[in-house]
């Protein structure tokens, strides 16, 4: 028989004696981007083939022509259908299971199926779930949507001392950002983890602003950390995607959730995951530092009233990030009040030339967005104007361009 792939090759497949300890605790000692470049493991010793192709297949020859075993990847379900399990997939979930260092890790096709799913998963009637006030607006929206299910939410904090006070043991879930969005805040993940492990409350930590360059949820204390595949970690806006690490229990139970719902990531787009990951790094570290210049830029700007972004010295979250950020950087996003209200800020949202005003971050292109308008659209204008997302904030999130470009692009359109 004709083995297309060495035994080794085949990322989450139990096929033999190849995968050794050895290997295991190699990888281990691996670097962050050495990670995201050989993560997936991949590697077909009989073609030469190290990098992982698109399995475009919604099936899979369900017994070994060996054995006459059914196939099974690592988690241990059977390698059939795509719906299920899929090897370009696999590839990825290895790898970011290695960034998050998480015992097992899912792919799905948006950050909100991921998301939606841990709702799924984790709640039943009666439940609540507690989310931090200033988070993505529709993984609000969607907790409130199943209150018709009898699952209850209650919106907290979002400064860590609030959320800590608020969690009890009625709660069941709760849900916070590392870097919140869209004002930037920090909150001091130990003190609600420890929080949360005092009560026996899951904390699902969604860590799409900082992604697991920055901090690893789950070496915190966290149950769960979700990330948006489509923001940094993909880092090139030309997909949708999400990740979900936890421990394989746990995994296994979401992976039934996500067979049943059918909300796997594509193959096609898992490999334009894969084929991001690797510059992972070194975007995120450019990104983060033309971030930093443009908020002391604009810090000093007579058109700007305020400038969110936890790398200024000056922020009050500048302290807990430098103390939990394992590189010394913040983040390629930045928020900023412009004067002059509301007209004023839709105006340079219609100005920017190089910036795109358009609602996603974390790409190579220079974003703007108007959160009352977008990533905040879902919270209520209650919640909104206590938090102070007001009609003349603009969230940038900074691209690959030239910090020279993108300063002058701002002055232009301020
Ligand atoms: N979480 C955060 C913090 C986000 O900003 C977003 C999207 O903007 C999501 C989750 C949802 O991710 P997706 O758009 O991939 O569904």
């Amino acid at each position: 028989m004709v083995k297309h792939l060495s035994q080794r090759s085949l990322p989450h497949l139990t096929m033999g004696s190849e995968k050794t300890t050895e290997n295991k605790v190699k990888s281990q000692k691996r670097g962050f981007s050495t990670e995201s470049v050989h993560g997936h493991e991949y590697y077909d010793v009989g073609k030469g083939l190290f990098k992982v192709p698109i399995y475009m297949t919604a099936i899979w020859e369900q017994f070994d022509k060996v054995t006459g075993e059914p196939r099974k990847t690592d988690r241990n379900v059977d390698l059939k259908y795509s719906r299920e399990e899929n090897l370009t997939v696999n590839a990825l979930e290895k790898a970011m299971c290695k960034l998050e260092q998480a015992e097992d890790t899912l792919a799905f096709n948006s950050g909100m199926a991921a998301i939606s799913t841990i709702y799924l998963n984790t709640l039943t009637s009666g439940e609540t779930v507690l989310i931090t006030k200033e988070s993505y607006g529709l993984t609000q929206q969607l907790a409130k949507d199943l209150n018709k299910f009898g699952v209850k939410t209650i919106l907290a904090g979002p400064e860590t001392n609030d959320l800590v006070n608020s969690i009890d043991k009625h709660v069941k879930m709760v849900i916070i950002e590392t870097i919140t969005n869209p004002l930037l805040k920090v909150v001091d993940i130990d003190k609600i983890a420890k929080r949360c492990l005092e009560v026996g409350v899951r904390l699902v930590v969604d860590n799409t602003f900082a992604t697991p360059l920055l901090l690893k949820p789950l070496k915190h204390g966290a149950w769960i950390s979700m990330n948006s595949l489509t923001k940094y970690i993909g880092g090139h806006n030309d997909l949708i995607g999400g990740s979900i690490a936890s421990d394989s229990k746990t995994i296994l139970q979401l992976w039934e959730w996500r067979k049943k719902i059918g909300n796997i990531m594509n193959p096609f787009e898992a490999f334009l995951v894969l084929r991001g990951l690797p510059t992972l790094k070194i975007r995120f570290m450019q990104q983060s530092k033309t971030a930093k210049e443009l908020a002391e830029y604009l810090h000093n700007h007579k058109g700007i009233e305020e400038v969110f972004y936890p790398g200024l010295k000056d922020s009050p979250y500048f302290k807990t990030a430098n103390r939990l950020f394992n590189e010394k950087v913040y983040g390629g996003v930045l928020s900023f009040k412009i004067k002059g209200g509301k007209d004023k800020a839709l105006n340079f949202l219609k100005k920017v030339n190089i910036i795109k005003a358009s609602p996603s971050l974390g790409g190579v292109e220079s974003l703007a967005t108007y959160p009352v308008l977008s990533a905040s659209r879902g919270m209520d204008q209650e919640v909104r104007e206590q938090l102070g997302i007001t009609e003349n904030l603009i969230r940038l999130s900074v691209g690959l361009e030239d910090v020279e470009d993108l300063k002058e692009d701002i002055d232009s359109s301020l």
